[in-house]
Protein backbone atom coordinates (compact mmCIF):
# COMPACT_ATOMS: atom_id res chain seq x y z
CA UNK A 1 0.00 0.00 0.00
CA UNK A 2 1.10 3.56 -0.58
CA UNK A 3 0.71 6.39 1.88
CA UNK A 4 -2.21 8.30 0.98
CA UNK A 5 -4.39 11.39 2.42
CA UNK A 6 -6.18 8.67 4.35
CA UNK A 7 -7.44 11.14 7.39
CA UNK A 8 -6.38 11.09 10.48
CA UNK A 9 -9.26 13.26 11.38
CA UNK A 10 -11.61 11.08 9.14
CA UNK A 11 -10.29 8.40 8.16
CA UNK A 12 -12.84 7.65 4.86
CA UNK A 13 -11.12 6.67 1.34
CA UNK A 14 -12.45 9.08 -1.24
CA UNK A 15 -10.30 7.68 -3.74
CA UNK A 16 -12.18 4.33 -3.58
CA UNK A 17 -15.36 6.05 -3.20
CA UNK A 18 -15.05 7.77 -6.59
CA UNK A 19 -13.43 4.83 -8.14
CA UNK A 20 -16.15 2.03 -6.84
CA UNK A 21 -18.06 0.72 -10.41
CA UNK A 22 -21.66 0.98 -8.56
CA UNK A 23 -21.08 4.77 -8.74
CA UNK A 24 -21.61 7.00 -5.88
CA UNK A 25 -25.38 7.13 -5.25
CA UNK A 26 -28.53 7.33 -6.68
CA UNK A 27 -31.64 9.93 -6.21
CA UNK A 28 -35.33 9.98 -6.57
CA UNK A 29 -35.95 10.22 -10.39
CA UNK A 30 -38.65 13.42 -9.84
CA UNK A 31 -34.82 14.74 -8.33
CA UNK A 32 -33.18 14.45 -11.58
CA UNK A 33 -32.61 17.86 -13.43
CA UNK A 34 -32.70 20.06 -9.80
CA UNK A 35 -30.47 22.91 -10.03
CA UNK A 36 -28.14 22.77 -7.48
CA UNK A 37 -26.17 26.46 -6.74
CA UNK A 38 -22.62 26.02 -6.38
CA UNK A 39 -20.63 29.13 -5.05
CA UNK A 40 -17.09 29.65 -6.15
CA UNK A 41 -15.78 27.45 -9.53
CA UNK A 42 -12.46 26.59 -7.64
CA UNK A 43 -11.61 23.09 -6.95
CA UNK A 44 -14.16 22.09 -4.94
CA UNK A 45 -16.81 24.04 -6.36
CA UNK A 46 -15.84 22.32 -10.34
CA UNK A 47 -15.72 18.77 -7.94
CA UNK A 48 -18.82 19.21 -6.31
CA UNK A 49 -20.81 20.13 -9.68
CA UNK A 50 -18.90 17.60 -11.86
CA UNK A 51 -20.33 14.57 -9.05
CA UNK A 52 -23.23 16.44 -8.73
CA UNK A 53 -23.92 16.19 -12.56
CA UNK A 54 -23.01 12.57 -12.53
CA UNK A 55 -25.85 11.79 -10.08
CA UNK A 56 -28.48 13.77 -12.61
CA UNK A 57 -28.61 17.36 -10.97
CA UNK A 58 -28.23 20.74 -13.07
CA UNK A 59 -24.97 22.41 -10.56
CA UNK A 60 -25.33 26.14 -11.46
CA UNK A 61 -21.94 27.88 -11.08
CA UNK A 62 -21.37 31.16 -9.25
CA UNK A 63 -17.74 32.56 -9.77
CA UNK A 64 -17.13 36.04 -8.79
CA UNK A 65 -13.54 36.33 -10.38
CA UNK A 66 -11.19 33.66 -11.90
CA UNK A 67 -12.55 30.15 -13.37
CA UNK A 68 -10.25 28.02 -11.08
CA UNK A 69 -9.79 29.98 -8.00
CA UNK A 70 -6.20 29.22 -6.73
CA UNK A 71 -5.72 26.34 -9.22
CA UNK A 72 -4.52 29.44 -11.50
CA UNK A 73 -2.22 29.03 -14.02
CA UNK A 74 -1.36 32.17 -16.14
CA UNK A 75 -0.28 32.40 -19.30
CA UNK A 76 3.15 34.69 -20.20
CA UNK A 77 2.10 37.28 -22.25
CA UNK A 78 3.18 36.45 -26.13
CA UNK A 79 3.48 32.87 -25.30
CA UNK A 80 1.13 29.85 -25.01
CA UNK A 81 2.35 27.76 -22.61
CA UNK A 82 4.78 29.48 -20.42
CA UNK A 83 3.24 29.34 -17.48
CA UNK A 84 2.94 31.19 -13.36
CA UNK A 85 1.12 28.70 -11.13
CA UNK A 86 0.15 31.35 -8.71
CA UNK A 87 -1.67 29.28 -6.34
CA UNK A 88 -1.18 25.62 -5.82
CA UNK A 89 1.96 24.27 -8.04
CA UNK A 90 3.71 21.60 -6.07
CA UNK A 91 0.63 18.39 -5.72
CA UNK A 92 1.84 15.67 -3.50
CA UNK A 93 1.49 12.05 -4.88
CA UNK A 94 -0.75 11.37 -1.81
CA UNK A 95 -3.27 13.70 -2.86
CA UNK A 96 -5.07 10.23 -4.32
CA UNK A 97 -8.64 11.89 -4.58
CA UNK A 98 -7.07 15.04 -6.21
CA UNK A 99 -5.07 12.44 -8.81
CA UNK A 100 -8.02 11.23 -9.46
CA UNK A 101 -9.68 13.87 -11.37
CA UNK A 102 -6.09 14.10 -12.59
CA UNK A 103 -5.95 10.93 -14.71
CA UNK A 104 -9.30 11.15 -15.80
CA UNK A 105 -8.18 14.25 -17.99
CA UNK A 106 -5.18 12.59 -19.26
CA UNK A 107 -3.43 15.27 -17.45
CA UNK A 108 0.31 13.92 -16.90
CA UNK A 109 3.08 15.24 -14.18
CA UNK A 110 6.62 15.72 -13.42
CA UNK A 111 8.73 16.25 -9.95
CA UNK A 112 8.31 19.85 -8.69
CA UNK A 113 11.58 21.28 -8.81
CA UNK A 114 11.74 21.43 -4.85
CA UNK A 115 15.28 21.61 -2.70
CA UNK A 116 17.35 19.19 -2.22
CA UNK A 117 15.96 17.41 -5.08
CA UNK A 118 16.99 15.57 -8.28
CA UNK A 119 14.35 17.67 -9.95
CA UNK A 120 15.80 20.94 -9.13
CA UNK A 121 19.19 19.77 -9.75
CA UNK A 122 21.08 21.50 -6.98
CA UNK A 123 20.35 24.12 -4.37
CA UNK A 124 21.56 26.61 -2.74
CA UNK A 125 20.98 27.24 0.81
CA UNK A 126 22.05 30.97 1.92
CA UNK A 127 21.41 31.62 5.95
CA UNK A 128 22.83 34.72 7.51
CA UNK A 129 25.02 35.80 4.71
CA UNK A 130 26.91 31.96 4.69
CA UNK A 131 25.92 30.43 1.77
CA UNK A 132 25.76 26.59 0.98
CA UNK A 133 25.54 24.63 -2.38
CA UNK A 134 24.21 21.40 -2.51
CA UNK A 135 23.48 18.38 -4.79
CA UNK A 136 21.53 16.11 -1.54
CA UNK A 137 21.39 17.34 1.80
CA UNK A 138 24.26 15.16 2.37
CA UNK A 139 26.54 18.19 0.99
CA UNK A 140 25.77 20.16 3.50
CA UNK A 141 27.25 20.93 7.00
CA UNK A 142 26.47 18.09 9.73
CA UNK A 143 24.06 21.09 11.35
CA UNK A 144 21.46 20.86 9.14
CA UNK A 145 21.34 16.66 8.88
CA UNK A 146 21.46 17.29 13.37
CA UNK A 147 18.55 19.62 12.50
CA UNK A 148 16.40 16.95 10.05
CA UNK A 149 17.48 14.24 12.37
CA UNK A 150 16.10 16.44 15.57
CA UNK A 151 12.96 17.13 13.95
CA UNK A 152 12.34 13.17 13.06
CA UNK A 153 12.96 12.20 16.72
CA UNK A 154 10.55 15.01 17.68
CA UNK A 155 8.00 13.62 15.71
CA UNK A 156 8.60 10.18 17.13
CA UNK A 157 8.81 11.38 20.55
CA UNK A 158 5.29 14.09 20.54
CA UNK A 159 3.40 11.93 17.84
CA UNK A 160 4.32 7.85 17.90
CA UNK A 161 4.99 8.96 14.20
CA UNK A 162 6.41 5.66 12.97
CA UNK A 163 3.41 4.02 13.93
CA UNK A 164 1.06 6.37 12.94
CA UNK A 165 2.21 6.56 9.42
CA UNK A 166 1.82 2.84 9.33
CA UNK A 167 -1.81 2.71 10.13
CA UNK A 168 -2.60 5.51 7.78
CA UNK A 169 -0.65 3.83 5.23
CA UNK A 170 -2.49 0.40 5.65
CA UNK A 171 -5.75 2.45 6.04
CA UNK A 172 -6.54 1.16 9.48
CA UNK A 173 -9.01 3.65 10.90
CA UNK A 174 -9.06 2.03 14.16
CA UNK A 175 -5.43 2.51 14.85
CA UNK A 176 -5.30 5.63 13.57
CA UNK A 177 -7.63 6.64 15.82
CA UNK A 178 -6.41 5.48 18.38
CA UNK A 179 -3.11 7.15 18.49
CA UNK A 180 -4.65 10.55 16.83
CA UNK A 181 -7.73 11.29 18.85
CA UNK A 182 -5.10 11.40 22.03
CA UNK A 183 -2.99 13.92 20.06
CA UNK A 184 -6.03 15.85 19.23
CA UNK A 185 -6.57 17.28 22.85
CA UNK A 186 -2.36 17.00 23.56
CA UNK A 187 -1.93 19.49 20.75
CA UNK A 188 -4.69 21.51 19.88
CA UNK A 189 -3.86 24.31 21.92
CA UNK A 190 -0.11 24.17 21.02
CA UNK A 191 1.80 25.45 18.23
CA UNK A 192 4.54 24.40 16.02
CA UNK A 193 7.25 26.19 17.52
CA UNK A 194 5.72 24.43 21.36
CA UNK A 195 6.32 21.28 19.96
CA UNK A 196 9.70 21.58 18.58
CA UNK A 197 11.38 22.99 21.17
CA UNK A 198 9.40 20.90 24.06
CA UNK A 199 10.89 17.98 22.55
CA UNK A 200 13.58 16.42 23.96
CA UNK A 201 15.69 16.19 21.10
CA UNK A 202 16.13 19.88 20.23
CA UNK A 203 16.34 20.77 23.98
CA UNK A 204 19.90 19.15 23.59
CA UNK A 205 20.59 21.43 20.75
CA UNK A 206 20.97 25.28 20.74
CA UNK A 207 18.99 28.12 19.28
CA UNK A 208 20.83 28.11 16.44
CA UNK A 209 19.63 24.41 15.39
CA UNK A 210 15.90 25.76 15.96
CA UNK A 211 16.33 28.72 14.01
CA UNK A 212 17.98 26.51 11.05
CA UNK A 213 15.35 24.30 11.23
CA UNK A 214 12.83 27.83 10.62
CA UNK A 215 14.64 28.40 7.20
CA UNK A 216 15.24 25.48 5.92
CA UNK A 217 12.49 23.21 7.76
CA UNK A 218 11.54 20.04 6.15
CA UNK A 219 10.64 19.00 2.25
CA UNK A 220 10.24 21.66 0.62
CA UNK A 221 11.71 24.23 2.77
CA UNK A 222 10.93 27.67 5.31
CA UNK A 223 8.09 26.53 7.98
CA UNK A 224 8.80 28.93 10.62
CA UNK A 225 5.90 31.23 9.16
CA UNK A 226 3.65 28.47 10.62
CA UNK A 227 5.46 28.35 13.70
CA UNK A 228 2.36 29.89 16.05
CA UNK A 229 0.07 27.49 13.79
CA UNK A 230 -1.54 24.59 16.32
CA UNK A 231 0.54 21.83 15.68
CA UNK A 232 -2.02 19.69 14.76
CA UNK A 233 -1.92 21.34 11.21
CA UNK A 234 1.66 20.25 11.00
CA UNK A 235 1.32 16.69 12.24
CA UNK A 236 -1.20 16.33 9.22
CA UNK A 237 1.11 17.84 6.85
CA UNK A 238 4.28 15.59 8.00
CA UNK A 239 1.96 12.36 8.34
CA UNK A 240 0.17 12.49 5.28
CA UNK A 241 3.47 13.08 3.10
CA UNK A 242 1.89 16.53 1.92
CA UNK A 243 5.59 17.86 1.49
CA UNK A 244 7.02 14.89 0.38
CA UNK A 245 6.97 13.62 -3.61
CA UNK A 246 5.44 16.56 -4.87
CA UNK A 247 4.38 17.00 -8.80
CA UNK A 248 3.98 19.86 -11.14
CA UNK A 249 1.11 19.24 -13.63
CA UNK A 250 2.70 19.94 -17.27
CA UNK A 251 0.84 22.26 -18.75
CA UNK A 252 -0.83 24.16 -15.80
CA UNK A 253 -2.83 23.19 -13.31
CA UNK A 254 -5.86 25.44 -14.07
CA UNK A 255 -6.40 22.72 -16.86
CA UNK A 256 -8.07 20.55 -14.07
CA UNK A 257 -11.23 22.73 -13.49
CA UNK A 258 -11.60 23.43 -16.98
CA UNK A 259 -11.21 20.13 -17.88
CA UNK A 260 -13.54 18.62 -15.83
CA UNK A 261 -16.15 21.97 -17.26
CA UNK A 262 -15.81 20.67 -20.59
CA UNK A 263 -15.86 16.46 -19.44
CA UNK A 264 -18.52 14.78 -20.21
CA UNK A 265 -18.89 11.13 -17.48
CA UNK A 266 -21.74 9.20 -18.12
CA UNK A 267 -24.37 10.62 -15.99
CA UNK A 268 -27.89 9.68 -14.63
CA UNK A 269 -30.77 11.23 -16.45
CA UNK A 270 -28.63 13.35 -18.61
CA UNK A 271 -27.80 12.41 -22.35
CA UNK A 272 -24.86 11.44 -23.47
CA UNK A 273 -22.52 14.33 -23.95
CA UNK A 274 -23.61 16.23 -20.89
CA UNK A 275 -20.66 18.76 -19.72
CA UNK A 276 -21.32 21.08 -16.87
CA UNK A 277 -20.38 24.15 -19.57
CA UNK A 278 -24.00 22.93 -21.51
CA UNK A 279 -25.34 22.95 -18.23
CA UNK A 280 -24.79 26.25 -17.56
CA UNK A 281 -25.26 27.68 -20.99
CA UNK A 282 -21.65 28.05 -21.90
CA UNK A 283 -20.42 30.59 -18.59
CA UNK A 284 -20.44 31.03 -14.85
CA UNK A 285 -22.33 33.46 -13.18
CA UNK A 286 -21.49 36.05 -11.53
CA UNK A 287 -20.90 36.95 -7.99
CA UNK A 288 -23.27 36.10 -5.17
CA UNK A 289 -24.33 38.74 -3.04
CA UNK A 290 -26.96 37.56 -1.07
CA UNK A 291 -28.18 34.37 0.58
CA UNK A 292 -31.34 34.07 2.35
CA UNK A 293 -34.00 31.66 2.85
CA UNK A 294 -37.17 31.99 1.20
CA UNK A 295 -40.70 31.42 3.19
CA UNK A 296 -41.16 28.23 1.55
CA UNK A 297 -37.99 26.99 2.78
CA UNK A 298 -35.81 26.78 -0.53
CA UNK A 299 -32.53 29.28 -0.29
CA UNK A 300 -32.31 32.21 -2.21
CA UNK A 301 -29.39 32.71 -3.96
CA UNK A 302 -28.59 36.87 -5.46
CA UNK A 303 -26.01 37.39 -8.08
CA UNK A 304 -24.09 41.10 -7.72
CA UNK A 305 -26.91 41.80 -10.91
CA UNK A 306 -29.55 41.72 -8.93
CA UNK A 307 -30.72 37.87 -10.52
CA UNK A 308 -32.65 35.79 -7.57
CA UNK A 309 -32.78 31.88 -7.96
CA UNK A 310 -34.18 29.43 -5.50
CA UNK A 311 -32.25 25.95 -4.90
CA UNK A 312 -32.95 22.97 -2.79
CA UNK A 313 -29.58 23.01 -2.53
CA UNK A 314 -25.93 25.50 -2.24
CA UNK A 315 -22.91 24.61 -2.08
CA UNK A 316 -20.68 27.78 -0.89
CA UNK A 317 -16.68 26.85 -1.14
CA UNK A 318 -15.45 30.32 -1.41
CA UNK A 319 -13.11 31.26 2.04
CA UNK A 320 -15.68 31.58 5.10
CA UNK A 321 -15.11 34.95 6.19
CA UNK A 322 -16.17 36.03 2.61
CA UNK A 323 -19.57 34.60 3.99
CA UNK A 324 -19.85 38.16 6.27
CA UNK A 325 -17.66 40.62 3.69
CA UNK A 326 -18.77 39.54 0.27
CA UNK A 327 -22.02 38.11 0.80
CA UNK A 328 -24.94 38.99 2.54
CA UNK A 329 -25.75 35.63 4.41
CA UNK A 330 -28.87 35.69 6.17
CA UNK A 331 -27.98 34.94 10.05
CA UNK A 332 -30.19 32.07 10.68
CA UNK A 333 -28.89 30.08 7.86
CA UNK A 334 -25.87 28.98 10.04
CA UNK A 335 -25.84 28.33 13.90
CA UNK A 336 -23.99 30.89 15.86
CA UNK A 337 -21.46 28.47 16.85
CA UNK A 338 -20.93 27.71 13.16
CA UNK A 339 -20.35 31.43 13.03
CA UNK A 340 -18.05 31.56 15.29
CA UNK A 341 -16.10 29.08 13.26
CA UNK A 342 -16.88 30.88 10.26
CA UNK A 343 -15.44 34.06 11.07
CA UNK A 344 -12.73 33.00 13.60
CA UNK A 345 -11.00 30.92 10.91
CA UNK A 346 -7.77 32.39 10.42
CA UNK A 347 -6.29 33.02 6.84
CA UNK A 348 -2.22 32.91 5.69
CA UNK A 349 -0.97 35.69 3.50
CA UNK A 350 1.42 34.36 0.54
CA UNK A 351 3.06 36.25 -2.03
CA UNK A 352 4.75 34.90 -5.49
CA UNK A 353 6.75 36.80 -7.67
CA UNK A 354 7.28 35.50 -11.81
CA UNK A 355 9.67 36.41 -14.10
CA UNK A 356 9.76 34.81 -17.96
CA UNK A 357 13.75 34.50 -18.71
CA UNK A 358 14.85 34.11 -22.53
CA UNK A 359 16.17 30.41 -21.85
CA UNK A 360 17.29 28.15 -18.37
CA UNK A 361 20.48 30.03 -17.94
CA UNK A 362 20.92 29.35 -14.69
CA UNK A 363 22.61 26.15 -16.03
CA UNK A 364 24.91 27.43 -17.51
CA UNK A 365 28.51 26.35 -15.69
CA UNK A 366 30.36 28.93 -13.36
CA UNK A 367 33.06 29.50 -15.37
CA UNK A 368 35.28 29.49 -11.74
CA UNK A 369 33.14 26.97 -9.89
CA UNK A 370 31.47 25.05 -12.80
CA UNK A 371 28.36 24.89 -10.77
CA UNK A 372 25.26 26.07 -12.22
CA UNK A 373 25.04 29.79 -11.82
CA UNK A 374 22.51 29.74 -10.18
CA UNK A 375 20.42 27.15 -8.23
CA UNK A 376 16.90 26.16 -6.23
CA UNK A 377 17.41 28.79 -3.66
CA UNK A 378 16.19 28.36 -0.01
CA UNK A 379 17.19 32.02 2.05
CA UNK A 380 16.13 34.09 4.99
CA UNK A 381 16.21 37.00 2.80
CA UNK A 382 13.00 38.35 1.12
CA UNK A 383 12.85 36.25 -1.55
CA UNK A 384 12.73 32.66 1.11
CA UNK A 385 12.05 30.87 -1.88
CA UNK A 386 13.29 31.02 -5.17
CA UNK A 387 12.26 27.92 -7.80
CA UNK A 388 13.51 27.63 -11.32
CA UNK A 389 11.21 26.04 -13.95
CA UNK A 390 13.00 24.58 -17.27
CA UNK A 391 11.04 24.47 -20.03
CA UNK A 392 13.66 22.87 -22.48
CA UNK A 393 17.09 23.88 -23.69
CA UNK A 394 16.34 27.67 -25.41
CA UNK A 395 13.14 27.53 -24.73
CA UNK A 396 11.50 30.60 -22.59
CA UNK A 397 11.92 29.61 -19.39
CA UNK A 398 10.48 30.90 -15.56
CA UNK A 399 11.97 31.64 -12.45
CA UNK A 400 9.36 32.12 -9.48
CA UNK A 401 12.10 34.73 -7.74
CA UNK A 402 10.18 34.46 -4.43
CA UNK A 403 7.75 32.55 -2.56
CA UNK A 404 7.00 34.14 0.69
CA UNK A 405 3.89 33.91 3.52
CA UNK A 406 3.09 35.88 5.61
CA UNK A 407 5.39 38.72 7.20
CA UNK A 408 7.71 38.23 4.08
CA UNK A 409 4.64 38.13 1.86
CA UNK A 410 3.13 41.46 3.82
CA UNK A 411 6.49 43.16 2.86
CA UNK A 412 5.79 43.19 -0.95
CA UNK A 413 1.83 44.26 -0.39
CA UNK A 414 1.75 47.60 -1.52
CA UNK A 415 4.41 47.29 -4.19
CA UNK A 416 3.81 46.97 -8.09
CA UNK A 417 5.17 44.15 -9.55
CA UNK A 418 8.51 46.28 -11.17
CA UNK A 419 9.72 47.10 -7.70
CA UNK A 420 8.48 43.13 -6.24
CA UNK A 421 11.01 41.91 -9.00
CA UNK A 422 13.46 45.01 -8.26
CA UNK A 423 13.63 43.31 -4.32
CA UNK A 424 14.05 40.16 -5.08
CA UNK A 425 17.36 40.63 -7.44
CA UNK A 426 18.83 42.98 -4.91
CA UNK A 427 18.20 39.81 -2.37
CA UNK A 428 19.52 37.63 -5.05
CA UNK A 429 22.72 39.13 -6.09
CA UNK A 430 24.36 39.14 -2.84
CA UNK A 431 23.55 35.48 -3.14
CA UNK A 432 24.58 35.58 -6.73
CA UNK A 433 27.01 38.36 -7.38
CA UNK A 434 28.61 37.56 -10.27
CA UNK A 435 25.12 36.64 -12.11
CA UNK A 436 22.93 39.15 -14.11
CA UNK A 437 19.58 37.90 -13.80
CA UNK A 438 17.48 41.16 -15.01
CA UNK A 439 20.14 40.90 -18.61
CA UNK A 440 17.97 37.40 -18.84
CA UNK A 441 14.37 38.99 -18.24
CA UNK A 442 11.82 38.69 -21.20
CA UNK A 443 8.09 40.26 -20.50
CA UNK A 444 6.38 41.76 -18.33
CA UNK A 445 6.50 39.70 -14.32
CA UNK A 446 3.60 38.21 -12.92
CA UNK A 447 2.70 38.63 -9.07
CA UNK A 448 0.30 37.58 -6.71
CA UNK A 449 -0.59 38.68 -2.98
CA UNK A 450 -3.94 36.87 -2.64
CA UNK A 451 -4.66 39.18 0.49
CA UNK A 452 -4.94 41.72 -1.84
CA UNK A 453 -7.56 40.33 -3.55
CA UNK A 454 -11.42 40.97 -2.52
CA UNK A 455 -12.47 37.26 -3.04
CA UNK A 456 -9.68 35.73 -0.93
CA UNK A 457 -8.91 38.42 1.37
CA UNK A 458 -5.80 35.41 2.31
CA UNK A 459 -3.74 32.54 0.65
CA UNK A 460 -5.12 29.59 2.91
CA UNK A 461 -6.24 28.78 6.10
CA UNK A 462 -3.88 28.35 9.05
CA UNK A 463 -5.89 27.00 12.10
CA UNK A 464 -4.03 29.02 15.42
CA UNK A 465 -4.03 26.87 18.62
CA UNK A 466 -7.44 25.84 19.76
CA UNK A 467 -9.10 26.15 16.55
CA UNK A 468 -9.90 22.51 16.99
CA UNK A 469 -13.65 22.49 17.49
CA UNK A 470 -13.83 25.09 14.74
CA UNK A 471 -12.63 23.08 12.10
CA UNK A 472 -14.83 20.32 13.46
CA UNK A 473 -18.05 22.06 13.57
CA UNK A 474 -17.41 23.49 9.82
CA UNK A 475 -16.62 20.06 8.58
CA UNK A 476 -19.00 18.31 10.47
CA UNK A 477 -21.23 20.52 8.67
CA UNK A 478 -22.32 18.73 5.87
CA UNK A 479 -24.44 15.88 8.49
CA UNK A 480 -27.39 17.29 8.75
CA UNK A 481 -29.84 15.03 9.80
CA UNK A 482 -30.01 16.55 13.21
CA UNK A 483 -29.93 20.19 12.34
CA UNK A 484 -33.21 22.64 12.42
CA UNK A 485 -34.82 23.03 9.09
CA UNK A 486 -33.81 27.20 8.57
CA UNK A 487 -30.19 25.55 8.76
CA UNK A 488 -30.49 22.94 5.91
CA UNK A 489 -29.77 22.80 2.77
CA UNK A 490 -26.51 24.78 2.72
CA UNK A 491 -23.44 23.31 2.69
CA UNK A 492 -19.55 24.36 2.85
CA UNK A 493 -16.91 22.57 0.95
CA UNK A 494 -13.29 24.15 -0.28
CA UNK A 495 -9.91 24.56 1.67
CA UNK A 496 -10.85 26.64 4.37
CA UNK A 497 -13.42 23.96 5.45
CA UNK A 498 -10.77 21.24 5.26
CA UNK A 499 -7.89 19.03 7.65
CA UNK A 500 -5.71 19.84 5.72
CA UNK A 501 -5.70 23.52 4.51
CA UNK A 502 -3.06 25.16 1.49
CA UNK A 503 -3.31 21.29 -0.01
CA UNK A 504 -6.02 20.95 -2.72
CA UNK A 505 -6.79 17.35 -1.54
CA UNK A 506 -8.63 18.79 1.32
CA UNK A 507 -10.82 21.26 -0.97
CA UNK A 508 -11.55 18.21 -2.85
CA UNK A 509 -12.76 15.86 -0.18
CA UNK A 510 -15.21 18.37 1.54
CA UNK A 511 -16.41 18.67 -1.60
CA UNK A 512 -17.14 15.25 -1.91
CA UNK A 513 -19.14 15.62 1.87
CA UNK A 514 -20.89 17.82 0.64
CA UNK A 515 -21.75 15.89 -2.82
CA UNK A 516 -22.88 13.33 -0.45
CA UNK A 517 -24.92 15.49 2.12
CA UNK A 518 -26.64 17.32 -0.97
CA UNK A 519 -27.69 13.78 -2.37
CA UNK A 520 -29.56 12.65 1.26
CA UNK A 521 -30.87 15.91 1.75
CA UNK A 522 -32.66 15.91 -1.75
CA UNK A 523 -33.79 12.15 -0.75
CA UNK A 524 -31.17 10.15 -1.90
CA UNK A 525 -28.85 7.04 -1.14
CA UNK A 526 -25.50 6.05 -1.85
CA UNK A 527 -24.55 2.83 -3.98
CA UNK A 528 -25.04 -0.20 -2.37
CA UNK A 529 -21.47 -1.40 -1.40
CA UNK A 530 -19.77 1.52 -1.49
CA UNK A 531 -21.24 3.71 1.44
CA UNK A 532 -20.36 7.40 1.43
CA UNK A 533 -18.38 9.63 3.72
CA UNK A 534 -21.49 10.37 5.67
CA UNK A 535 -22.26 6.71 6.24
CA UNK A 536 -19.46 5.96 7.76
CA UNK A 537 -19.38 9.56 9.60
CA UNK A 538 -21.09 8.52 12.65
CA UNK A 539 -18.59 6.22 13.38
CA UNK A 540 -15.63 7.43 12.42
CA UNK A 541 -16.11 10.82 12.75
CA UNK A 542 -13.18 13.66 14.01
CA UNK A 543 -12.98 13.15 17.36
CA UNK A 544 -14.91 15.68 19.32
CA UNK A 545 -13.59 18.04 22.12
CA UNK A 546 -15.99 18.87 24.81
C1 LIG B 1 -0.26 30.59 -2.84
C2 LIG B 1 -0.89 29.24 -2.76
C3 LIG B 1 -0.11 28.11 -2.87
C4 LIG B 1 -0.69 26.85 -2.79
N1 LIG B 1 0.09 25.76 -2.96
C5 LIG B 1 -0.46 24.53 -3.00
C6 LIG B 1 0.31 23.43 -3.35
O1 LIG B 1 1.49 23.58 -3.66
N2 LIG B 1 -0.27 22.19 -3.32
C7 LIG B 1 -1.59 22.01 -3.05
O2 LIG B 1 -2.08 20.88 -3.05
N3 LIG B 1 -2.37 23.09 -2.76
C8 LIG B 1 -1.83 24.33 -2.74
N4 LIG B 1 -2.60 25.42 -2.47
C9 LIG B 1 -4.00 25.20 -2.05
C10 LIG B 1 -4.95 24.99 -3.22
O3 LIG B 1 -4.67 25.92 -4.22
C11 LIG B 1 -6.36 25.16 -2.66
O4 LIG B 1 -6.59 24.21 -1.65
C12 LIG B 1 -7.47 24.99 -3.68
O5 LIG B 1 -7.16 25.54 -4.92
C13 LIG B 1 -8.72 25.62 -3.07
O6 LIG B 1 -9.84 25.36 -3.84
P1 LIG B 1 -11.26 25.83 -3.30
O7 LIG B 1 -12.23 25.46 -4.34
O8 LIG B 1 -11.45 25.36 -1.93
O9 LIG B 1 -11.17 27.42 -3.16
P2 LIG B 1 -10.94 28.52 -4.28
O10 LIG B 1 -10.03 28.04 -5.31
O11 LIG B 1 -10.59 29.76 -3.54
O12 LIG B 1 -12.38 28.69 -4.93
C14 LIG B 1 -13.37 29.51 -4.38
C15 LIG B 1 -13.87 30.44 -5.47
O13 LIG B 1 -14.94 31.21 -4.92
C16 LIG B 1 -14.93 32.44 -5.60
N5 LIG B 1 -15.74 33.40 -4.87
C17 LIG B 1 -15.41 34.17 -3.81
N6 LIG B 1 -16.46 34.92 -3.43
C18 LIG B 1 -17.48 34.60 -4.27
C19 LIG B 1 -18.83 35.08 -4.40
N7 LIG B 1 -19.35 36.00 -3.59
N8 LIG B 1 -19.59 34.58 -5.39
C20 LIG B 1 -19.09 33.64 -6.26
N9 LIG B 1 -17.83 33.19 -6.17
C21 LIG B 1 -17.04 33.65 -5.18
C22 LIG B 1 -13.46 32.79 -5.68
O14 LIG B 1 -13.20 33.74 -6.68
C23 LIG B 1 -12.84 31.42 -5.97
O15 LIG B 1 -12.66 31.23 -7.35
C24 LIG B 1 -2.08 26.71 -2.57
C25 LIG B 1 -2.87 27.86 -2.45
C26 LIG B 1 -2.29 29.10 -2.56
C27 LIG B 1 -3.15 30.32 -2.46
Amino acid sequence: MTLTAFGPDFPFAYDDWLRHPAGLGSLPPERHGSSIAIIGAGAAGIVAAYELMRLGLRPILYEAGRFGGRLRSEVFEGTTDVIAELGGMRFPASSAAFFHYLDRLGLETVPFPNPLTEAAGSTVIDLEGETHFARTADDLPPLYREVADAYAAALEEGADFAALRRAVIDRDPARIKDIWDPLVRMWDERTFYDFVTASASFRGLGFRHREVFGQVGFGTGGWDSDFPNSMLEILRVNLLGLDDDQRLVIGGVQQMPKGLWHDAPACAHWPEGTTLAALNGGATRGRVAALDREPEGQIRVTDRWGRRDRYDAVVVTCQSHLLTTSIRTEERLFDQKLWMALDRTRYMQAAKTFVMVDRPFWKDPDPVTGRPLMSMTLTDRLTRGTYLFDNGPDRPSVICLSYAWMTDALKVLPHSAEKRVDLALQALGAIYPGVDIASHIKGEPICISWEADENFLGAFKGALPGHYRYNHRMYGHFMQGNMPPEQRGIFLAGDGISWTPAWVEGAVQTALNAVWGVMTHLGGQSAPGNPGPGDIYPERGPVALT
